[in-house]
């Protein structure tokens, strides 16, 4: 007997994870990505000798999903804990050393226990409302992971992910984001991979691409973000999800006093949410003698690359003229709008399994969990008679 033709649309984490659990079965399926590389929304360009991922994005070495790759990654830890603008400067806070705290960090980090239960339906914002170290803390904090500025993401999402920070660690892979599905990749034996061919039309028997080949197949799974995913399954419903974009400056080494802390600024008129010097952490992100700095803005204003500048050389205290700008990336779909479930309740529609955000909330744990997921509900379709 032949064996069943497998297509996988979306080479991100979800699609390449599927490939894998398939493989393990015997399978070989055809994976079709838009893009000239393989992750999707985790990667990494390289640019004058620096590491740029698209969009700040962080591993944390608690994802039981990045086990078996964790070795290989490399990863450098961030400082435990971040610095956040509290009165006319950055103060650090470590949550887990009480000897440190301050009054009001204390009192603060109290009633930051609430996070752990909060009430389904509320959008997170109204967690902190109530206290100004909450404010300060938590919401550029949550904004940061979200890509929320109004923090309208449910509070449950909160809730699940807080064990993955208290159990392990903020961390930055050597060679960049990018690198995981580098090796999610690298791992398939007998998956075809084809790059460059995006995909115009799914149905459950096959796909047509845009250059207006057909293919047909016995199993369809999709992977991709959920605005393709609505034109492809010709769902009538916008998606305009969450913004991010990311400002890269160079800086000479021995110019900035560095550390390894996320700094968080909740405040209004600051144009971006949360910076780091990325080469402090992870040192393979800049070129020998060099730091390269992140900063992120969130949601769909941007600002000008100048004022970044600006507020970065007051916030690190060095002379102007000191940072280079490198480059900018604007992410205009970072993730979907977590207010509500994702769309999709069951893992499949119209006979077309689905994995990623479509049926699971958007992270890399979730993505490479629901990829592999939906792969074995199409192994149970290859098996049953
Ligand atoms: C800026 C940013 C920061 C983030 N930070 C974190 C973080 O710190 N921690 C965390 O856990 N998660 C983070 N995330 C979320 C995480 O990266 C995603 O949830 C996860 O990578 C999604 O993987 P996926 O495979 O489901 O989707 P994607 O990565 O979007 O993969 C979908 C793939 O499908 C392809 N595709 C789409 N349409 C078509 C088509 N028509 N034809 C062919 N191919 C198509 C795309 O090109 C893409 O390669 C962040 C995301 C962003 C953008």
């Amino acid at each position: 007997m032949s064996k069943p033709k497998i297509v996988i649309v979306g080479a991100g984490l979800a699609g390449l994870a599927a490939a894998k659990v398939l493989e393990a079965s015997g399978l070989s399926p055809l994976i079709l990505e838009q893009s000239d590389k393989v992750g999707g929304r985790v990667r990494t360009d390289e640019f004058q000798g620096f590491l740029l991922d698209r969009g700040f994005q962080v591993l944390l070495d608690s994802y039981p999903e990045i086990g078996e790759y964790e070795a290989a990654l490399k990863l450098k830890p961030f400082e435990t804990g971040a610095r956040y603008f509290w009165e006319n400067d950055f103060r650090k806070l470590n949550p887990f050393n009480p000897f440190r705290w301050n009054r009001t960090e204390f009192l603060g980090l109290l009633k930051s226990l609430k996070l752990f239960y909060p009430s389904e339906n509320k959008p997170a914002s109204h967690l902190f409302e109530e206290n100004a170290f909450m404010k300060a803390f938590w919401i550029p904090f949550f904004r940061g992971v979200f890509l929320d500025p109004e923090l309208s993401t449910r509070s449950k999402r909160i809730k699940a992910l807080i064990p993955f920070f208290l159990k392990g660690r903020v961390t930055l892979p050597e060679k960049g984001m990018g690198e995981l599905a580098a090796l999610m990749a690298k791992d398939l034996k007998s998956s075809e991979i084809r790059l460059n061919t995006p995909v115009q039309k799914v149905h459950k028997k096959g796909v047509v691409l845009q250059s207006g080949e057909k293919l047909s197949c016995d199993f369809l799974l999709l992977g991709t973000e959920l605005p393709s995913a609505f034109r492809l399954l010709g769902v009538d419903r916008e998606e305009k999800g969450e913004a991010t974009e990311v400002f890269y400056f160079s800086a000479p080494k021995d110019k900035v006093e560095a550390d390894k802390f996320l700094w968080l600024d909740s405040r209004p008129e600051s144009p971006v949410n949360n910076f780091s010097v990325l080469s402090q952490v992870q040192p393979s992100y800049a070129p020998e003698g060099q730091h390269l700095i992140s900063a992120t803005s969130v949601g769909h204003e941007v600002p000008q690359a100048e004022a970044v500048e600006v507020y970065l050389t007051r916030a690190l205290k060095i002379p102007s003229g000191t940072l280079q700008f490198l480059k900018s990336i604007n992410v205009p779909y970072a993730l979907p709008k977590q207010d509500k479930a994702p769309p999709f309740q069951k893992g499949e529609y119209e006979g077309i399994f689905l994995a990623g955000e479509l049926v699971d909330p958007p992270s890399i744990n979730d993505a490479i969990w629901g990829g592999k997921k939906a792969a074995q509900a199409v192994i149970q379709g290859v098996n049953s008679p």
